[in-house]
């Protein structure tokens, strides 16, 4: 467990950042979340932040990143956006937090119920919110080839999008960044596939769609 949010974290690996984040969502769905003194924190990190993790998360209020991890200030480069997706703005957001803060992992969280992935399962187009479910449509076509046509109605059909967002987002993370990719590639970095269950609290993580 990585207390400090400066001391000794650039020695932590990409999998040992995993680590940090199982741990801390065990706690959380435990009712075990840790005790910290939140304003001494603000002053050790007044001057620096050296957060060992970024997280790509939906904007869901149910969803906050530093808590369902039970993280504290300075652990966590959070990137939220409606659908988790990795916009142009979402990818240079993680660039930064890996290549000059020092992040060694980026985790990619879908959650179960969520709103802009049911909206993008309905092919909503409206205003601006058209503009975020663009980038869940093709998690939508992957999975509209594997069945019938399905809706927001099917919880599971849902499930199975945001699942396959989630893979999706990686890819375009991929796609969108030769700094991430040559940080990936050198093993600089790991990059995790994870959804959190908005019932339960926790958050599970697909390793096999995990690059480390
Ligand atoms: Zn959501």
């Amino acid at each position: 467990m990585y207390k400090h949010p400066l001391l000794d974290r650039d020695k932590i690996t990409p999998k040992e950042a995993l680590e940090v984040l199982v741990e801390g969502n065990e706690r959380f769905t435990k009712s075990l979340s840790l005790h910290r003194d939140l304003l001494s924190i603000v002053n050790i990190t007044k001057d620096k932040q050296h957060p060992f993790a970024a997280i790509l998360g939906c904007s869901d209020s149910r969803t906050a990143s530093e808590i369902i991890f039970d993280q504290g200030l300075g652990d966590i480069f959070s990137v939220r956006l409606a659908g988790n997706i990795a916009s142009p703005f979402a990818i240079g957001s993680l660039e930064f937090s890996i290549k000059y803060l020092g992040s060694k992992l980026i985790v990619v969280l879908g959650h179960s119920g969520c709103g802009a992935v049911k909206a993008a399962c309905d092919n909503y187009t409206g205003g601006h919110i058209g503009e975020i479910l663009k980038h869940i449509q093709p998690a939508v076509q992957h999975e509209q080839g594997l069945n019938q046509h399905c809706d927001s109605n099917d919880l599971e059909y849902v499930g199975r999008v945001c699942q396959s967002n989630v893979e999706f987002q990686i890819q375009a993370i991929l796609d969108g960044s030769e700094i991430i990719s040559s940080m990936l590639e050198a093993k600089q970095i790991g990059i995790a596939a994870a959804v959190y269950d908005v019932s339960s609290g926790r958050v599970t993580f697909d390793y096999s769609k995990s690059l480390f």
